[in-house]
């Protein structure tokens, strides 16, 4: 028993893969190493292998264990001829650590070294290093700390770039501290409101209507001013703050549609962002069902944007937890496509609806005639995965219409509308000009007239609800789906159009059941209006005698689609 705890400790001083320091272990020698000589003789460096995971992906774990194991014999060969002087750990995956004397390492040929001695292993690809450097000038600090000022270091080196590492500086040291002020007030911002939601419109180049938003997050720091995302974001994804405001986001955006529901005014379907880390929060799922139900909203009202930098993490976790949110009906964005690691492969194996074209290739457009022949091939190939694609950061009008040209259906940007405050959202929105209506009565039925539908135009709504009750419904292997209603269908059944409980069989008695499914098929068979009566049942319980017309429109995802009339005869029939 005892022999086993003192193992267990030994193991927990070793990494097992490399047989370096483990973390802890680490900062323990290094410390012991620093209190017997001048500390501020000294270096803590950090090292990282640029796209290690890539190595991963396409060689495989143990390719991936086996250049990790071989830098490990190098580094430790570098160990032992120090004379006890040098102390290095691996904290995880291909992150290196090191302590040593100022002098001892002489950076670019150490990478070479390493470099020549990965090129032995024949992997047909380039490995990289980038390192991140903290030269102790600070008698008091830990060595944990110094690690982190290495940590930093790293973090500031562009991979790829000119030079492959960088010293930590005062840049940093003042990076840090701003850093850490962002931290400290991120709480109290959220709780008095100084963080907001910006409304960025999506436009259908052919149509030229509002399809959709993004939701993007604003900090109005009472302090410091307007922070920008690409400062606060990363930061709140460093220290896992960012699973917080991303609730606050995703709830805020519930909140708007709901409201807009509640007063009728139209809405369109708006994505949120959805960090790497909410990811790793096995509750991802149950949060957003959890808003589902407390504002009762149907999932399309609110789409999600997932960047794949998740899939090269944990391609299964992933996998598991779109499937999982793609069964509760939310339309999947993937967003950033192109900038990193994206493949055909990631593509066949996420249920992803819509592909965001990352606004790298429209920034290179006007130089390069390839950037603009990518976004082709990019656009041609969701066409035949059946995805939707979204271009982000159109400027120009010229870039719009080549973009309508190419078949791209929808873009974001500057061209159209810059994000948003959620007031002049509203007035926007207030301004939506729907196609006509004879688009939504039409046998050749379509995702925009199914849009139209679902965008809750005032005018139509208008109209609309002249006509008693109207539902729109989509039939698919029995089960009849809800998807929209009318005023009247609330006053009829005395309930919320739209909600998250929108079983269709549900205000039908079950002995009727069949006739209206028998009347839908017949609709659908001979394309023409079908009238018949049912018992139904009211949102209260009582029974209820109805009179309905369908009208086929068609199919989306395999389903028929039938939009529905209704005229409550329980009065009538009593005369
Ligand atoms: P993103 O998701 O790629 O969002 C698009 C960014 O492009 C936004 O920057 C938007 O303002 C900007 N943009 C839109 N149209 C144009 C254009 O025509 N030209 C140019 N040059 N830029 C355009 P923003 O709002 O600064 O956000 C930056 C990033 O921060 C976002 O990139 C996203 O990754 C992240 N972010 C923003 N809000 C949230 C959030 O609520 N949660 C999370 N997790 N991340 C967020
Ligand atoms: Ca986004
Ligand atoms: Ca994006």
């Amino acid at each position: 028993m005892k022999e086993d705890v003192i193992e267990q400790a030994e193991f927990a001083k070793y990494d097992g893969l490399t047989g370096l320091y483990s973390r802890q272990y680490f900062f323990a020698q290094a410390e012991k190493v620093l209190s017997t000589h001048q500390r501020k003789e000294y270096i803590v460096v950090c090292s990282n292998i640029v796209k290690f995971k890539l190595v991963n992906e396409l060689f495989g774990t143990s390719a991936g264990d086996y250049v990790l194991k071989t830098l490990g014999e190098v580094v430790r060969r570098w160990q032992r001829d120090s004379h006890g002087r040098d102390v290095f750990g691996r904290f995880h995956s291909d992150h290196f650590v090191g302590c040593m004397p100022l002098g001892r390492l002489h950076m670019q040929s150490f990478i070479g070294y390493c470099q020549a001695v990965l090129e032995k292993l024949d992997l047909n690809i380039n490995v990289n290093f980038t390192f991140g450097i903290y030269k102790v000038n600070d008698e008091n600090m830990t060595v944990k700390e110094m690690t982190d000022c290495a940590i930093v270091a790293l973090q500031s080196v562009t991979p790829n770039g000119s030079k492959p590492y960088a010293v930590y500086d005062n840049i940093m040291q003042d990076k840090i501290r701003r850093d850490q002020m962002l931290a400290a007030s991120m709480k109290n911002s959220l709780d008095s409101g100084e963080f907001q939601v910006f409304y960025q419109p999506m436009y259908d180049f052919s149509t030229k209507q509002i399809t959709r938003a993004e939701a993007l997050v604003r900090w109005f720091h009472s302090q410091l001013g307007t922070v920008r995302p690409n400062e606060f974001i990363p930061l709140f994804e460093r220290n896992g703050m960012i699973v917080l405001l991303d609730l606050y986001i995703w709830e805020t955006v519930c909140q708007h549609q709901r409201q807009c529901l509640d007063v009728m005014r139209p809405i369109v379907p708006v994505s949120v962002n959805v960090s790497r880390v909410d990811f790793y929060h096995q509750d991802i799922v149950e949060r957003l069902t959890i808003l589902l139900k407390k504002y009762d909203l149907p999932p399309w009202v609110l789409e999600l944007e997932v960047t794949e930098s998740v899939y090269m993490d944990d391609p299964r976790q992933m996998h598991v937890i779109l499937m999982q949110l793609k069964e509760l009906g939310f339309h999947i964005l993937m967003d950033d496509f192109g900038s990193g690691y994206s493949s055909l492969n990631m593509l066949m194996n996420l249920p992803v609806d819509t592909l965001k074209i990352d606004m790298l290739f429209i920034r290179q457009m006007d130089i390069s005639q390839r950037a603009g022949d990518i976004i082709g091939s990019i656009v041609r190939m969701a066409q035949w995965l059946n995805l939707e694609t979204v271009m982000e950061g159109v400027e120009t009008r010229t870039q719009s219409e080549y973009l309508k040209n190419i078949g791209c259906n929808t873009g974001q940007g500057y061209y159209f509308s810059k994000p948003i405050s959620e007031s002049d959202f509203l007035h926007l929105m207030d301004e939506y000009t729907p196609p006509a209506s004879e688009e939504i009565i039409n046998t050749d039925y379509n995702m925009s007239c199914y849009k139209t539908i679902m965008a809750y135009d005032r005018k139509i709504m208008g109209l609309l609800d002249l006509l008693n009750g109207i539902g729109l419904y989509e039939l698919k292997n029995s089960t009849l789906i809800l998807l929209w209603a009318n005023h009247g269908y609330a006053q009829i059944w005395g309930r919320h159009t739209l909600s998250t409980s929108n079983d269709g069989w549900n205000p039908i008695q079950p002995a009727d059941q069949i006739i209206v499914q028998r009347s839908l098929e017949q609709a659908k068979w001979k394309k023409e209006t079908v009238s018949f009566t049912y018992h139904s049942i009211h949102y209260d319980g009582h029974s209820m005698l109805m009179y309905a017309r369908a009208h086929y429109l068609g199919m989306r995802n395999n389903g028929d689609v039938y939009l529905i009339t209704f005229f409550d005869l329980t009065d009538w029939s009593c005369l």
